[in-house]
């Protein structure tokens, strides 16, 4: 049982083993797409979902994946099978390829295509209690029409650029804002607020990944009484909520505590919050594709 790592038709299980060329335009200039998967007890959560996403990802970016999605898939259950593993993480990247120096596209022939299945590294179980404190980063998200943020890409700069904050704040996690100072997401995840059992999070166009897990919760929502809005929220509006949480694939649904030193709700995990944890860990065993 561990890492296992598939690199266009070859699984490795020695990391040292599993690498790409410096040529690699994915390596060079940040040219690819990405996907970020869960496996809960054998299950790929919301697979189709994942890969549906990094097509259209891989679309956008004018990137023909030279494979049926179908074929992923059984690549993808193939090298979870190898890893023995049965609650890992799939990082999925499919990069431009190698090619010559240069920006033009064509120069790469072949994309590369990864899959690597590992553990997870997690939040550890009391952070789902007590929260996150977040900050409101002074980097922007990226503007859409720059690079849209529902492009999955291999470059994570502007986010890394709000994690570095972040960390030197001694905060938990960033909210990000766009150029009209609305919030957008986390620097790695989607956030949500609950308001008089309104449930609100920002929508795809104000410059956000649109998280699989972001609809998941959407669509739960309902069957816990909860009225759904995809609203602008200001800063305002996080400070003066009865609940926020984050959602992300590798978080899952965690609670955010403290906004920029203003307390949130009862400075604890919510009521809502932990009634839609629950019912999300449920569908995480069954949804998806079996290993
Ligand atoms: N926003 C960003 C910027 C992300 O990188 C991610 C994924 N880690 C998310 C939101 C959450 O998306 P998902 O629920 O599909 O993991």
């Amino acid at each position: 049982m561990a890492t296992c790592v598939y690199i266009n038709g070859k699984i490795y299980t020695e990391r040292e083993q599993a690498t790409v060329s410096v040529f690699d335009h994915g390596f060079l200039y940040g040219d690819g797409v990405f996907e970020g998967i869960r496996v809960y007890e054998g299950n790929i959560f919301k697979c189709q979902e994942h890969i549906d996403r990094l097509y259209e990802s891989a679309k956008t970016i004018y990137l023909d994946i030279q494979m049926e999605r179908e074929e992923m898939i059984s690549i993808m259950v193939d090298t979870v099978r190898k890893s023995g593993l049965r609650n890992a993480y799939i990082r999925l990247i499919v990069s431009r390829g190698v090619g010559d120096l240069g920006l033009d596209y064509r120069l790469c022939k072949k994309p590369t295509v990864v899959i690597i299945v590992d553990k997870i590294t997690l939040y550890p179980p009391e952070r789902y209690e007590k929260g996150l404190k977040v900050i409101t980063t002074a980097t922007r998200r990226n503007k859409p029409d720059s690079l849209n943020c529902q492009i999955k890409s291999c470059n994570y700069l502007n986010n890394i650029l709000a994690k570095i904050e972040v960390i030197r704040a001694g905060a938990d996690e960033g909210i990000m804002l766009n150029n009209s100072g609305y919030v957008t997401e986390a620097t790695a995840d989607n956030i949500f607020i609950i308001k008089n059992n309104i449930l609100i999070t920002p929508p795809s166009y104000f410059g956000i990944l649109v998280g699989i897990t972001r609809q998941t919760v959407l669509d739960i929502a309902p069957e816990q009484g909860l009225k759904v809005e995809t609203a602008g929220l200001l800063v305002h509006d996080i400070y003066n909520s009865d609940e926020c949480f984050l959602t992300g694939s590798a978080a899952e649904l965690i609670p955010v505590v403290e906004c920029d030193g203003r307390s949130i709700g009862k400075g604890c995990a919510g009521p809502v919050f932990k009634g839609l944890l629950q019912r999300f860990r449920e569908l995480t065993k069954t949804v998806g594709v079996q290993v």
